[in-house]
């Protein structure tokens, strides 16, 4: 492994960095204040591939007039369930914050609503897309499409994104569970970082040039061709997130990617769904009782743990300590600001 060396920042100097380079990017204020926030809580929750790493990303989106620095997304309910959003070529979470309010209530009524949102652009970590809805007592889940990568069982060519998916509930007396994944068996963020760290990946990822399954993060970046996880399976949730992602919302394939080629952008556009599902709607009062019973059976089970609660370990001690930075992303992102 390449030896780094690295500087602490506490998470309000994160906040103030991720900022300022936004700003730079021509970013206004209130959508560089959320983008800005989504970075700060990828560094103290994890994952830490998509904060501060993802910020010369999202600058090149915006200096390459491929995304909307300035975004003024718009949403309208065109069904009891369900509100269709427009990011106006912005940043997917910018949309959903500002369609949050009326996707709760619309849950509340219904029991179920969904808001589906197109033109839109999504680097981040989809944790962050359902936390705030189990928060408010919804069960929710998400889903955005992305760049193909991903290659079918038995194919040859990538067809899907690294697709992922995210799934929230309230957990009584304690923070809610939420969890996310990619449909790759590593997603693109994390191969990059172990490749400009130095290192193999746990377990085979992707495609080497020879056509062959390897963990070396290089050779898998040379021919982009990502494994999906679980086989079929892994291959099966992406194609399932291309329809509910692009296909519902309207956005774009994750195969369709000359407008972002044309821009030399390094980010994609594609489609996503956020579904709120309120629990004390569909008649069973012992809805929390059953989650407390699930967690029960998995704490305390050999080594085994509720998926998600990793976040709250790195969130207590990023919180205490602060994160640590490699000097060489330092001074990357001080030059843009
Ligand atoms: P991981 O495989 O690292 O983790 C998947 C989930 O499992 C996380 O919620 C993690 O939470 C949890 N987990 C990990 N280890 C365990 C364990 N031993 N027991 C129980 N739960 C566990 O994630 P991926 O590599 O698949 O994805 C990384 C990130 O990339 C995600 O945040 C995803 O949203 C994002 N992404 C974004 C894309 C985009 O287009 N915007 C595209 C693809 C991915 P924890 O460790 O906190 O418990």
């Amino acid at each position: 492994m390449t030896d780094i060396s690295t500087k602490t920042l506490s998470l309000q100097e994160v906040r103030e960095l991720a900022k300022s380079v936004l700003v730079a990017a021509g970013m206004d204020d209130t959508g560089s204040d959320m983008i800005a926030e989504i970075v700060v809580k990828s560094e103290r929750d994890g994952p830490r591939s998509h904060g501060l790493r993802m910020l010369p990303v999202y600058a090149q989106s915006f200096t390459s007039g491929y995304a909307n620095p300035a975004a003024h997304p718009t949403f309208e309910r065109i069904a009891p369930g369900v509100l269709r959003g427009d990011a106006d070529n912005g940043y997917y979470q910018i949309a959903a914050a500002a369609a949050r309010d009326e996707l709760i209530a619309m849950a509340r009524e219904n029991g179920i609503a969904a808001f589906t949102c197109a033109n839109s652009h999504h680097l981040g970590a989809l944790r962050f897309d359902t936390e705030p809805l189990a928060d408010a007592g919804l069960v929710a889940l998400a889903v955005v499409n992305s760049l193909s990568m991903v290659v079918p069982q038995g194919g040859v060519r990538p067809v899907f994104g690294t697709n992922p998916m995210s799934f929230a509930c309230p957990r009584d007396g304690m923070e809610p569970i939420v969890w996310d994944q990619a449909s790759s068996t590593v997603a693109l963020m994390d191969i990059r970082m172990a490749a400009a760290e130095g290192h193999d990946l746990p377990r085979p990822a992707g495609l080497a040039p020879d056509g062959q399954p390897s963990a070396d993060p290089n050779a898998i970046l040379e021919t982009r061709s990502l494994l999906p996880f679980g086989e079929h399976k892994g291959a099966a949730i992406a194609f399932l997130i291309e329809v509910m992602g692009a296909a519902l919302a309207g956005g774009t394939l994750s195969v369709d990617n000359a407008e972002r080629e044309a821009h030399g952008a390094l980010n994609v556009k594609g489609g996503a769904t956020l579904i709120a599902i309120d629990p004390t709607r569909f008649g069973n009062a012992g809805f929390n009782d059953y989650v407390t019973r699930i967690c029960s059976e998995i704490e305390g089970n050999g080594t085994a743990r509720i998926p998600g609660d990793g976040r709250l370990k790195n969130r207590a001690a990023s919180q205490a300590e602060g994160v640590s930075i490699s000097t060489e992303l330092l001074t990357q992102l001080q030059d843009l600001r």
